[in-house]
């Protein structure tokens, strides 16, 4: 087969001599359906048969390639017993065995006294040397083709090695020159091999079972490359010109005026960077990244106030119905005294609200919406949208912060919010498109929230410990990871603790989960805030952003069932007033080791960023809360902590060059990785 042509890389596996309907579909069900496919399954092993064993030296169970003379065929005329080959070399016999093969095949495969090359694994039974079905069995002048180490495929159903091998080959071995888009001083420098020789390095050598080798590590660095390069196109058709802001901030004077506490420098400081955004005439794509607690909705608020104030509608997306009902309300107070119009719109808004909603905002009767995702739905249309907000903004993917820029169109400003500290090699990754500011102190009269683990099975001492909380007035969550029992998962559930807390403490406790509808929701949670019950069972469901200054307490039952920074973010929902916050951390004994240092991590620290980075040491970046859909799974090869200095080495890569997508040769690089969908697909 001559060369491949560049472009058939990004054609179908069934371009590919041998691959037919069946085949391809076989293919498919191990991710391989273009060409490219086949470049970037690696192997996992190999299978030495470059060696060839004499008979005495054989080794049960282990592929191996023997020279041998064909001295008998055995075919027995009753069903189901095998057809049997004795072979023999200088120092012994063994016997090849077929099941369900052709008679006439075999004998034209195996001739009687010539000697021929077999490649199979090694068994003993009944005192011999037998290969069953061998991988290969050829004449001697073919020897080589046999006689190698070959790379070893995870394969499914359908292929095998042999298969497999005859498929991969004509690709590997046929590759074509591409045009390399870095240049040859650089890959110099980073000890990179040229593309086509790395590629071939890694079916061919052990470099890919070795995820530091140097051309895994080159394969990795064009992964990354290939993301950052689609983040910042994203950014550049995102950084658009729009229209200036008229710039007053008459109401967020007066609203600073009316707080009962001063901004913190770091509040200042982003309040500024958004402020220069909204004034300036390219549009604000723009993250502002803040531990729990740090208070990162005020200052949301108040960007919002000077662009309703510059006559542009504003909208605020949370994740969950609390919070966002929670951001509604603080908003309503805070703009309380001002003809500001400001609505709430969740899934679960009925119809005729709906409708009138979203002709409001259409012909401009609403300046703030603040909602769910539900805010951007098709249906909803704004008159001019001019800032569109998301808070905890992990929670919703990549796509949809593209789908909310091209919302609010040219003119509309967006503004991200997370809490989950995320390490340093993996900012680039999920926010290389944005700019991004950083809230890094916490408002100073905060108190560091004391950390204690306890096993449950003292859970008793909890009681009157709880019993004094509730004579000082102060208000406790008891967090347990299910919302009803299950016979699958040894987990405490909420509904059966809030049996037993219910029964120690009548009438002052309190039951929320996520199978519970928006009004009992609600009508639970301000029952909380209004002091009319002092103990709230819950589910996750109040990991995010809610506040309540008078919780102080929070008991978190199989904390080792929940990551590091959930636990942290968990933690976060106490000691946001003046008093001393509490969190205690239940476990069932007999932890692992690996969970024993988390929540000794936790007692540790109250850097979430410094968690973050620990959570991902110890439980691999994959896991870090919330980030499951924001596509940092995206990478197949790169490894945030293995690779971390090609992260940077990355990022300076592609800060410092002027790259045109465009161009084929970076084409070619962003169609490897599958990237180059996401920036074509993206917002115009
Ligand atoms: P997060 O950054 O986790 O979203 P919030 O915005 O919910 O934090 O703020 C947490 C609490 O801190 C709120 O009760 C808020 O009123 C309060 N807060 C915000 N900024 C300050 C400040 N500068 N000084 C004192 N308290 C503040
Ligand atoms: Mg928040």
């Amino acid at each position: 087969m001559n060369l491949l042509k560049k472009d058939i890389i990004f054609s179908n596996v069934n371009k590919l001599k041998g691959v037919g309907k069946q085949l391809s579909k076989y293919l498919r069900n191990r991710k391989i359906e273009k060409i490219k496919d086949i470049l970037l399954n690696l192997p996992y092993s190999e299978t030495d048969r470059s060696e060839i064993i004499s008979l005495d030296k054989l080794e049960v169970g282990k592929t191996q390639t023997i020279r041998v003379l064909v001295k008998k065929l055995n075919f027995p005329r009753i069903r189901n017993l095998p057809n049997k080959i004795i072979c023999e070399d200088e120092t012994g016999k063994i016997e090849i065995i077929y099941f369900n093969s052709r008679e006439a095949y075999l004998r034209k495969i195996f001739p009687i006294n010539e000697w021929v090359i077999i490649s199979g694994k090694i068994g003993f039974y009944n005192k011999r040397y037998q290969v069953t079905n061998p991988d290969y069995v050829t004449t001697l002048d073919k020897e080589k083709y046999v006689k190698q180490i070959i790379p070893k495929y995870s394969l499914t159903k359908g292929i095998n090695e042999k298969k497999y091998r005859l498929i991969s080959e004509q690709v590997i071995d046929n590759l074509p020159d591409v045009e390399e888009w870095h240049e040859k001083d650089f890959l110099k420098k980073n000890n990179f091999l040229n593309w086509k020789e790395n590629i071939i390095a890694l079916h061919k050598t052990k470099d890919s079972q070795n995820s530091l080798s140097k051309s895994y590590k080159r394969l990795v660095f064009d992964e990354i490359c290939a993301n950052f390069l689609a983040l910042s196109e994203n950014r550049k058709k995102i950084k658009k010109k729009k229209k200036n802001k008229l710039f007053t901030s008459l109401i967020s004077n007066k609203i600073l005026e009316g707080l009962s506490f001063k901004l913190t420098k770091s509040q200042r400081n982003v309040l500024n960077e958004i402020n220069i955004d909204l004034k300036s005439s390219t549009r604000m794509f723009r993250v502002i990244q803040g531990d729990v607690g740090s208070g990162k909705t005020i200052v949301s608020l108040l960007s919002i106030a000077n662009v309703v104030e510059s006559q542009y509608q504003c909208a605020l997306m949370a994740p969950t119905e609390i919070l966002a009902k929670q951001h509604f309300d603080l908003a309503k107070k805070i703009f309380f005294n001002t003809k500001i119009k400001i609505e709430f719109l969740t899934g679960k808004t009925d119809i005729k609200k709906k409708k009138e909603i979203e002709n409001n905002l259409k012909n401009g009767n609403i300046d703030i919406i603040i909602g769910t995702h539900s805010l951007f739905q098709k249906k909803i249309n704004f008159k001019n949208l001019g800032l569109a907000i998301i808070d905890e903004q992990h929670k919703f993917g990549v796509k949809q912060r593209s789908e909310l820029a091209k919302k609010g169109g040219d003119n509309c400003d967006v503004l991200l919010m997370s809490a989950t500290p995320i390490p340093r090699t993996m900012m680039m990754s999920l926010y290389g498109d944005m700019d991004i500011s950083k809230i890094m102190e916490k408002p100073a009269k905060r108190k560091a929230i004391i950390t204690l683990s306890k096993p449950e099975k003292k859970i008793n001492e909890l009681w009157s410990f709880i019993n004094k909380q509730l004579n000082l007035d102060n208000q406790v969550f008891w967090v347990c990871p299910l919302i009803k029992e299950s016979s699958f998962l040894d987990y405490s559930s909420a509904k059966k603790k809030f049996d037993i807390i219910n029964k120690k403490f009548p009438n002052k406790v309190g039951l929320i989960h996520g199978a519970l509808n928006k009004i009992e929701k609600e009508k639970v949670l301000s029952k909380f805030l209004k002091k009319e019950i002092f103990i709230l069972v819950s589910t996750t469901v109040i990991e995010v952003g809610i506040d309540f200054p008078n919780a102080n307490l929070i008991i978190i039952e199989n904390a080792n069932k929940f990551g590091l920074a959930q636990l942290h973010q968990l933690r976060g929902r106490v000691g946001r007033g003046e008093k001393q916050g509490m969190c205690i951390l239940l476990f069932k004994e007999g932890l692992s080791k690996n969970a024993i240092k988390r929540i000794k991590t936790l007692k540790e620290s109250d850097d979430g960023f410094y968690i973050a980075e620990e959570d991902m040491r110890l439980r691999g970046f994959g896991d870090i809360i919330g980030y499951q859909q924001s596509g940092i799974k995206n990478f197949k090869f790169a490894d945030p902590i293995v690779h971390e200095d090609l992260f940077l080495l990355a990022e300076n890569y592609i800060k410092k060059k002027s790259i045109n997508v465009n161009e084929s040769k970076y084409a070619f690089l962003l169609k490897l990785f599958d990237k180059a969908e996401i920036i074509n697909q993206n917002i115009d």
